[in-house]
């Protein structure tokens, strides 16, 4: 096995505020795999994200991306392409959907220096057939406001990975749509995943969602947050939505439940042991 393409050691950060968010993090993801991380509320899991993304800094210990220390090169010299998304989809209101879609192309290299000459042609082109893969043909050039949450949403996968991230760090990304449109975006994030295999990182506090998306669940314990359970998954892919009503999967989903009701009663004995 060569490095894992995300490495976080022992890695601690504490808010200004003096809060403890993570305590000695271990964490290793191999490139091109698919992690969940889950957990009680507020136990971490977006200071994860955050850090990876180079957006924090950590107190103490190492988040390595790529090979290259985080906070030591900036977020910028990671040379590491980045997709994000969030629970919200926040659009540039004043730009149609495919000009939001192309926001990445515009700025990140190696496309933002023939943005100029492409921006009409070949990214437009790019953009589209992102958008008709998630079912958004022909809304190009509508404006945020007259699209539906879960069609912004959709929108905002397309703009997280228009650039062929390597990295795609999504925290929450269906969290505020209903069920079915969520399931919906489930089966099309898995495809773009397939395609494109970049690293992905999800957090999430859908346990159904994490089962069916990603190749690892990790499992965190109460504030301050570590890893208290690795667990692969088995499923193959495709997985589909019939599969999710499989009796392997219901037992996956409810041990990944009962593992977080314990992680955040106070006194289990991982805590007394951090
Ligand atoms: P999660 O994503 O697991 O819900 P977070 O990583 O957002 O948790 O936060 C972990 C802990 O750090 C929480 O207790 C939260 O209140 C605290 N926290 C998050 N961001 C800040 C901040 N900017 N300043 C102070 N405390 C923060």
């Amino acid at each position: 096995m060569g490095d894992p393409f995300i490495d976080l050691s022992d890695v601690s950060l504490r808010y200004g505020g003096g809060t403890v968010a993570l305590d000695r993090t271990n964490l290793r993801i191999d490139q091109g795999d698919f992690v969940a991380l889950v957990g009680p509320s507020g136990c971490g899991k977006s200071t994860i994200l955050k850090l990876v993304a180079g957006l924090l800094q950590p107190s103490a210990g190492a988040v390595i991306v790529a090979k290259r220390e985080v906070a030591a090169a900036g977020a910028e010299a990671a040379r590491v392409r980045i997709g994000l998304a969030f629970q919200n989809p926040t659009m540039l209101p004043w730009l149609t959907i495919r000009e939001n879609v192309m926001i990445p192309l515009k700025i990140v290299e190696p496309f933002r220096q023939d943005w100029a000459k492409k921006k009409g042609g070949e990214y437009a082109e790019r953009a589209e057939a992102l958008l008709e893969q998630v079912g958004l043909k022909g809304f190009g050039d509508k404006r945020p406001w007259q699209l539906s949450g879960g069609m912004l949403q959709r929108a905002s996968l397309c703009r997280a990975l228009v650039h062929e991230p390597q990295l795609l760090l999504l925290d929450e990304p269906f969290g505020a749509l209903d069920q079915f449109t969520r399931e919906e975006l489930w089966a099309i994030l898995q495809t773009l995943w397939m395609r494109q295999r970049p690293t992905v990182l999800l957090v999430t506090h859908d346990l159904r969602e994490s089962a069916y998306l990603a190749n690892r669940i990790c499992v965190m314990s109460a504030r301050p947050g570590r890893i208290l359970e690795d667990r692969d998954v088995p499923f193959e892919r495709p997985r589909t939505l019939e599969m999710s009503y499989a009796p392997e999967f219901a037992t996956l989903v409810q041990q990944l439940r009962m593992r977080i009701a314990h992680a955040r009663t106070p006194g289990t004995p991982e805590e007394q042991a951090a």
